[in-house]
């Protein structure tokens, strides 16, 4: 697969980057599994499946993956028609692994949303709401493509969508003076909005056909995430390895 040797180079060219990009290929592996168990498994018994996959995959210990599912299990809300609850678990605040905790959450929630997009028949657009239509998480990369368009990546659920080409995706402004760029040297490019703090990454059809993956664009620019954070913008959505702040 095309995507793994690109990955495997990334991880030879860039050891800083080894365990990101390590963690992105578990992340892979879970979601390719996950659709094959929910194409072929009987609805009853897909949540110890997922959860056994994860458990698996990630090399976690048994007794965390059985809080899991008790914990989905006592929120009473179906993860594949409210992925979102699985976001929303209780974590107690003394919990000293809490961050630890919420990205486990959130790698675990892939496959329920994916599964939920592919269900969901009318959408909204992302004009309408400002955040993505699926999951309503705010925006943090975009891509444009060879006719200079752009389009929203939902790192969360996975929605692509295309979106207005200047301007910010989070406060919704499109004034051009508004908008503050920095490039990184793969010509990746954070675009930070002056009226809400807010940045998004976005990057041409160029970058996308040398890397193949918007996600995994979006892993190797973590060295921009921390230029922006360092600048005091903020990033308003999670990576898709769970990393939102950095700084
Ligand atoms: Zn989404
Ligand atoms: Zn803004």
């Amino acid at each position: 697969m095309e995507i793994k040797r690109i990955i495997n180079e990334l991880k030879e060219e860039r050891p800083y980057l080894k365990s990101p990009l390590e963690l992105y290929e578990r992340v892979l592996e879970f979601n390719r599994k996950c659709e094959k168990i929910i194409k072929d498994k009987a609805k009853n018994n897909l949540l110890d499946e997922i959860i056994n996959e994860f458990s698996s995959i990630f090399e976690i210990p048994y007794e965390f993956s059985s809080f899991l599912k008790t914990s989905i299990l006592n929120s009473a809300k179906d993860p594949f028609s409210e992925p979102k609850s699985i976001l929303e678990l209780p974590i107690s605040e003394e919990e000293t692994s809490k961050e630890e905790i919420k990205r486990a959450l959130f790698i675990l929630s892939k496959p329920f949303f994916i599964k939920y997009r592919e269900s969901l028949k009318k959408k909204k657009k992302f004009e309408e709401i400002g955040r993505c239509v699926v999951c309503g998480e705010p925006v943090s990369l975009t891509m444009i493509d060879s006719e200079n368009k752009r389009h929203m990546v939902c790192t969360v659920c996975g929605h692509e969508e295309e979106i207005f080409r200047i301007g910010c995706s989070y406060c919704m402004q499109k004034i051009c003076e508004k908008i503050d760029l920095l490039v990184d040297e793969d010509e990746i490019r954070v675009e930070l909005c002056k009226d809400c703090k807010t940045y998004i990454k976005s990057f041409k059809d160029e970058v996308y056909q040398k890397f193949k993956d918007p996600y995994l664009i979006d892993i190797i620019s973590l060295p921009l995430d921390v230029v922006a954070q360092e600048r005091g913008y903020i990033r308003r959505s999670p990576n898709i390895i769970g990393i939102q702040r950095v700084v």
